[in-house]
Formats: structure tokens, sequence, C-alpha cells
């Protein structure tokens, strides 16, 4: 049963920021209620009150700004899925929003709900990290940002404090000779929760030599996840088989998987390094 609690509608951006300081100690903000409700109802979290902030006109939308695509904290997966600029410039992001849930949780879920809900299997979580994005919060006290990498706390917690609100993703724009990659493992092909995800970014000069090498993975350990050190074999380097090898073995490596009702940990370990050799043969064999 949903345990009663108080909706708070604000209308603009200073008033939702200021109900989360006055109400700090028992209050959550909701955007597209996809997780919160069921976590209420389910009795994981139990809020005196609830912010909807889903119709923020702060938060609205996606836009070009400073060499970013800034994504709105009331952007939902579905908008991310239909903008033709992430379907240009940032198609990972793209190919992880057409997997996540069904199209009905799409039309309700944000992206930036998603990250603040800290599910280790979140689906936007590595195209983002691969995309080296940061999130920005805000509270009455001011701005600040954080990269994702250090966003992420531990299971379901982020750096974001009870009185802040996630405000927006900000995603640099790849340069010339970025390519990337996501893959998903699902018990099914279609709304199912990660057994595994992950997702690499190369930027490769004209030589075909590997400047910058991102690889993440969900699913995989408390947090979702960077594998620094299968990075490290990658940049300074044209990407061969041994290499990618390499690297796969390394991001296998840092995982610190859990046994639970999705996967046993040695199998989540095992396609942790299945899914980076092919995202990076795919990345590396692209046009
Ligand atoms: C049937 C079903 C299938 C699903 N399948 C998938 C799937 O395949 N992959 C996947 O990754 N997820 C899946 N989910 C989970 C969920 O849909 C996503 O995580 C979604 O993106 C959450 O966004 P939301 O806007 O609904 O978040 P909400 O439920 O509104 O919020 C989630 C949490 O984040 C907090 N929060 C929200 N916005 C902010 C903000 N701006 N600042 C600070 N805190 C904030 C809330 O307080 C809450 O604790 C599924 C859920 C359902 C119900």
């Amino acid at each position: 049963m949903l345990p009663e609690f108080e909706l708070l509608m604000p209308r603009t951006l200073a008033e939702a920021l200021a109900m989360l300081a006055d109400y700090a100690l028992d209050v959550l903000p909701v955007a597209g209620a996809t997780n919160l409700i069921p976590d209420m109802r389910g009795g994981r979290r139990c809020p005196r009150y609830v912010v909807n902030i889903a119709s923020l006109p702060e938060l609205q939308g996606i836009r070009q700004e400073d060499g970013h695509l800034v994504i709105g904290a009331a952007v939902t997966v579905a908008e991310v899925l239909d903008d033709p600029r992430i379907a240009r410039m940032m198609p990972v992001l793209r190919d992880a929003a057409a997997v996540l849930a069904s199209p009905l949780v799409r039309n309700r879920a944000t992206v930036v709900g998603n990250l603040a809900n800290a599910s280790p299997a979140a689906d936007m979580a590595p195209p983002l990290l691969a995309l080296d994005a940061e999130v920005e919060l805000a509270s009455t006290g001011g701005v600040r940002r954080v990269a994702l990498k250090d966003f992420f706390v531990d299971v379901r917690r982020t750096v974001c404090q009870p009185h802040e609100l996630v405000t927006a993703v900000r995603v640099p724009l790849p340069g010339f000779g970025s390519r990337s990659a996501f893959y998903k493992i699902g018990l099914r092909n279609a709304d199912a929760i990660a057994v595994v995800n992950g997702a690499v970014r190369v930027d490769l000069d004209e030589g075909g030599v590997c400047r910058t090498a991102r690889i993440a993975l969900g699913a995989v350990a408390p947090t979702p996840i960077r594998a620094y050190e299968a990075e490290r074999a990658l940049e300074g380097q044209v990407l061969t088989p041994e290499g990618i090898a390499e690297a796969a073995r390394r991001a296998a490596e840092a995982t610190r998987p859990i046994d639970d009702i999705r996967g046993a940990a040695a199998y989540r370990r095992y396609v942790a390094g299945v899914i980076v050799r092919r995202m990076l043969e795919g990345v590396g064999s692209k046009e």
C-alpha cells in the first residue's frame, strides 16, 4: 500500500529548492515516479513530503550550450530517444535509451531520475560515464557541478544532499574521431533490468591512435563503474585484437559483482569482459 504523504507542487525551481530546504529531513523530489512510487509502495522509502519537479519550466528540454548538450532534469528517456542531435552526436545515449524499460515507462522516466536513483544497473549511467558527463546540483545555497564518475557513492546513494536537486546532466559534445557503443544483457530482450550493461568510447586520431578511452560498466559493483586500468591499456595505442583482449581482461578484473536473482557474480564478471571486447571490436572496425 502507498503510505500517506503530502504532494508539493512548486511552480518554479526557486520554490522547489525552498521546499527541499524547509523539509530536508523528510522530503524527496519526484520526476517520473517510476522508481519512487514502487519504492514507497514497497516500504523502502517513506518521505512525509514529495516535491513534484516534473513540470518546472527551468528543468525542461535539451539545449546546446558551451560545447555541451544540457539535458534538463524533467527530460524523459523518450525525449532523448526522439532528439535528432542525440541520435547524430551521441548515438550511444540513444542506444541505451532505446532499451530502458518499455515505451510506457520511457514516456515518464527521466534521465536524471535514472541517475539520481543510483541503481547499480541504471541503463543511462554507463553511456553518460563514457561521455564524461557531469551533473548540476542546485540548492538555496547555490549551484555546483560534479563529474558523474564522482556522483555515485554506494547502492542507491549519491553525493546529492537532501536539500539539493539535480537540475541537469551536462554532456560534452564528442569530437571528430570519437566512437562509442552500448551493450546490455538482460534476461529477455525488452523491458528487463540489466544483468550487465556497459558503454565504451574511444577518441581516435587520424593515424588511428586512441587518444582517450572510456569504459563504463553497470550491475557489476555497488555503483556504475569506470574501468580505469582497462582504459589505460588502450590509450596511446592503435586498437589491436591483443590490446582489446587485454582491456577486456582488465575490465572484468575491475568488477565486484554479487549473486542475485538476475545472475551469478562469476557470470557477471565473465560477460563484463565479453561485452567490453565486443564493444571495442565494434568501435575499432567502424569506417
Ligand atoms: C516496469 C519498470 C521497468 C524498468 N526498467 C528499467 C530499465 O530497463 N533500465 C533502467 O535503468 N531502469 C528501469 N526502471 C527504473 C526507472 O524507470 C528508471 O530508473 C527511471 O529513469 C527513473 O526516473 P524517474 O523520473 O521515474 O525517477 P523518480 O522515480 O521520479 O525518482 C527516482 C529517485 O531519484 C530521485 N530524484 C528524481 N529526480 C531527481 C532530481 N532531479 N534530483 C535529485 N533526486 C532526484 C527521487 O527522489 C527518487 O529517489 C524501470 C522501472 C519500472 C517501473
